[in-house]
């Protein structure tokens, strides 16, 4: 594999220089300029942030990249999908309302929000997948394909179904219209251990399908019927009753997201940016924020996403633990964060995939920015 380079910059700041100084000096470092923004559209690929979530992106960090690319004579936006499950982000008026109470208006960015597959989330485009495997076509949202350049701005974090969540997720998934989370997620159907599950209903109300009944005993079942697979009871569930089947159904949407992230990216001038702060167990997507599990490190940026997802899973792992999260709970029988707070998904299948079918290198060069 050949060796991309990955900038990054830590998140200690000296008086008067702050760590949105240092965020326009590593993508100016990391090649930025390169691109050639004039008069085009730039989509900045973002996560708003589901409402009580407080792990989430600050709006700041989208202001400066936004700033960058104007001076660079572009036309940004930024730019989400709607989501498949019950919350406050599955039709654009709720996720409009979303993104301003999470802070993101033109008043703090200094560019518009789009909501990429429109009002009920079926605005989307099918975009062919080279070397896909698992997927030839994928449905991205319109606006992020009717932009000439894509920008992934990312929260770097955990995640329940695919170990990490960074660029690739946040491209392949986040991309992906209603019904292209429907085709990224349709293998991954879960099931409760009814020996575990303690009845609570908890995860009744994060299930948009209605798909999980009570039997007489009290214990939940979900129904393979009416289940779309996005996974949220499995998070939802305190008890850890909730899982998917086999590892295999976890192993095929990492594959799918690093397809859908391809569809995205290829033959477009991209670039991506990973902030690991916060760094909490599950996606920003859920409605509360658990405690990071490490400390923060620092912002990683780079034209090749895969290699920058690589970078910030290694510096993860490489970072202590943090005793009072998640973490401390956990047996550390893996010696990998990521595989001991979420046995049950296997993290190296997105990178390892993204890397066969030619979006990028695993391999990579850190280059430090002060
Ligand atoms: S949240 Fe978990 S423990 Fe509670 S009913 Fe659902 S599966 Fe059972
Ligand atoms: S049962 Fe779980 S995975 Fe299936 S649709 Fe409901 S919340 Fe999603």
């Amino acid at each position: 594999m050949p060796t991309s380079k990955v900038y990054f910059t830590d998140m200690r700041c000296k008086v008067g220089d702050g760590l949105l100084d240092k965020l326009d000096r590593l993508i100016q470092k990391a090649g930025i300029e390169q691109i050639d923004f004039k008069q085009k559209y730039v989509a900045i690929k973002i996560h708003f942030g589901e409402p009580g979530n407080l792990a989430f992106l600050r709006p700041n960090f989208a202001k400066v990249v936004a700033d960058k690319i104007k001076a660079l004579g572009g036309r940004p936006f930024l730019t989400d999908c709607n989501t498949l499950y019950v919350g406050r982000r599955n039709n654009a008026l709720v996720h409009m309302d979303a993104a301003f109470e999470n802070g993101y208006s033109p008043l703090s960015t200094g560019c518009q929000n789009i909501i990429a597959d429109g009002l009920k989330g079926t605005d989307d485009v099918d975009v062919p997948i080279p070397g896909g495997t698992y997927c030839k076509v994928a449905k991205i949202g319109r606006a992020i394909m009717d932009a000439d350049i894509v920008i992934s701005l990312n929260h770097f974090k955990g995640h329940e179904n695919t170990g990490f969540g960074g660029a690739l997720k946040n491209l392949g998934m986040g991309s992906g219209s209603r019904g292209g989370k429907m085709i990224m997620h349709n293998d991954g159907k879960p099931t409760v251990d009814q020996n575990v599950c303690i009845g609570c209903k908890g995860c009744t109300k994060f299930c948009n399908q209605n798909a999980i009944l009570f039997d007489a005993n009290k214990k939940a079942r979900i129904d393979h019927n009416l289940c779309v697979g996005c996974g949220r009871c499995i998070g939802a569930c305190n008890a850890h009753a909730v899982s998917n089947e086999s590892g295999s159904s976890n192993e095929a949407l990492n594959c799918k997201i690093a397809e859908f992230a391809q569809a995205v990216v290829h033959g477009r001038p991209n670039f991506h940016i990973n902030v690991v702060n916060q760094v909490s167990p599950y996606c920003d997507c859920h409605g509360e924020s658990d405690a990071p599990i490490v400390p923060d490190i620092g912002i990683f940026a780079g034209f090749d996403p895969v290699a920058m997802d690589k970078a910030c899973i290694d510096a993860v792992n490489a970072a202590p633990g943090i005793a009072t999260s998640i973490w401390g709970d956990r047996e550390h029988t893996h010696h990998d964060h990521f595989t001991d707070i979420h046995p049950t998904t296997d993290w190296r299948t997105q990178i390892s995939h993204a890397e066969k079918i030619g979006l990028g290198s695993g391999t990579y060069e850190l280059i430090t920015v002060k």
